[in-house]
């Protein structure tokens, strides 16, 4: 409470607020959304708890470290509280709808919980919770998507946009149907017009959001499919790159592979799961799909974008992966020769189909594999990144580098960070470098001028 803001006529005390996010791009972007509704309550976003009026922990259940973490650290809040029973604490995300009234029994610190796809109803929340209620719960899914989603106003060179929530898949591992409720998608027109909202405010790079973008608007007839969606977006003046993720191999059409040979604003970069490398694997985890239909899918993208980037998560330690199974896993990824992947150690989340089956790989064989797939990838990594040593890349520059002052850094379209010699004017241009180094985890280049 530090000082005054003027926010649309009226005179308010600048109040703080502090979010903490766990998990995957869907809850930064939760996040963002939060922050921009609290912004118009007269909140401004502190980076230090121990200023914040309100602080907010948006929560990851996917697995069950995160989970953990989430409880500890609100756990750690309650001292805050001691201090200041004034501070309003609150936990959303995919832990906050999975416990529901749970959590506020269970703990005391927390004065709400708050579901994904109740994210609209926060300013009001706040109002009561600045009334001094207590013990407010707001979970729960409502039919359709909410078109009137916030746009963070600050302006952002690359902006996530949220195309669909949900998902109907049910892998049999996977809480996030339980915690993100079925699939819903928004109306083409009001994405295209966050587009292009975003565009005016700056942004030059979109990524469109949802946990199966393949399957947009597959129910309503009327809308448009997904490559026509990336079609429409391609043309919106100003904009100079698109991403989307995540992928379904299941889903991804002919139509939408072919999208990444047309040369416009979309960069030929894939996030395309594959889980594991064995049919009898995939079969159990409900995927629907096989490793040869996700092979013939790679060998396809590479032929209309040759130089596409291919990343996928993977696990390993499924119920009943044996050790010929987890070679298969190695040998999909040798073949593919993935530019980078996410990998995980399977953990068993309640009320999933895969929890009622024995968890039969012991933590140390499900590490030990882990530590094989990693080396592996590693070494594929690394070899991919130097045979880039050399080519030319375009880049959207993004900032300073975390390494140096003298150094800027970017993205290629394949995805790869780029750090070069330069200055912060170049922060929002596309320009050109060569690659003068392949690291294990960047690029090093210079600018062609
Ligand atoms: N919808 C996306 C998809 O299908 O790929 C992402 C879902 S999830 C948020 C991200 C990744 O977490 C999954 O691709 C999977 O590899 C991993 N994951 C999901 N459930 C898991 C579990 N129970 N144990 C370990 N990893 C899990
Ligand atoms: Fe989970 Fe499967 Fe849906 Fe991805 S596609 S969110 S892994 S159920």
């Amino acid at each position: 409470m530090l000082e005054k803001i003027v926010l649309s006529g009226i005179v308010t005390m600048g109040r703080r607020v502090y979010i903490k996010t766990f998990g995957c791009q869907m809850n930064e972007h939760d996040s963002e959304r939060m922050l921009a509704l609290v912004e118009t309550c007269g909140y401004q976003e502190t980076q230090n708890p121990d200023e914040a009026d309100v602080i907010l922990v948006n929560t990851c259940t996917v697995r069950e470290k995160p989970e953990q973490k989430a409880y500890s650290i609100v756990g750690r809040f309650q001292q805050l509280k001691e201090k200041n029973p004034e501070v309003i604490v609150g936990l959303a995300g995919c832990v906050a709808e999975q416990g529901g009234e749970r959590l506020l029994a269970r703990i005391p610190t927390l004065d709400f919980v708050l579901g994904p796809g109740k994210i609209h109803k926060l300013p009001e929340i706040l109002r009561d919770a600045e009334r001094g209620k207590r013990g407010i719960c707001t979970v729960g899914f409502e039919n359709g998507c909410p078109n009137n989603l916030p746009i963070p106003h600050a302006a952002q060179l690359r902006a996530y946009v949220t195309i669909m929530q949900g998902c109907d898949n049910f892998c049999s591992y996977c809480i996030v149907p339980m915690v993100r409720g079925r699939e819903r998608s928004r109306p083409s027109a009001v994405i295209l017009a966050e587009i292009e909202t975003l565009v005016r405010q700056g942004t030059k790079e979109v990524t469109l959001l949802g946990q199966n973008v393949n399957s947009y608007a597959n129910n309503d007839p009327r809308e448009l499919t997904f490559p026509q969606l990336l079609a429409k977006i391609d043309v919106i003046p100003g904009l100079e790159r698109i991403r989307f993720t995540t992928s379904h191999p299941k889903d991804l059409t002919e139509e939408t592979i072919e999208a990444f040979g047309h040369g416009g604003h979309l960069c030929e970069h894939l996030h395309l799961p594959f889980q594991a490398g064995s049919n009898a694997v995939l079969e159990r985890m409900n995927r629907g799909h096989t490793r040869e239909e996700y092979l013939a899918q790679i060998q396809r993208l590479r032929e209309v974008a040759p130089q596409i980037g291919i990343t996928a998560d993977v696990m390993v330690g499924f119920p009943g992966e044996g050790d010929e199974d987890f070679e298969q896993t190695l040998e999909l990824i040798r073949r593919v020769e993935f530019d980078g992947l996410f990998s995980f150690k399977y953990s068993p989340r309640p009320g999933t189909r895969a929890a009622r089956w024995r968890d039969d790989c012991t933590l140390e064989v499900k590490q030990r594999r882990l530590e094989v797939l990693q080396e592996l990838q590693r070494g594929i990594t690394l070899r991919k990144n130097k045979e880039l040593e050399e080519t030319i890349q375009e880049i959207l520059v993004e900032g300073r580098s975390r390494n140096s002052p003298h150094t800027m850094m970017g993205r290629t379209r394949c995805n790869r960070i780029v750090n070069f010699p330069g200055g912060s004017e170049l922060v929002g241009a596309l320009i050109t470098v060569k690659i003068t180094e392949g690291l294990q985890n960047s690029l090093r280049g210079e600018s062609c001028g």
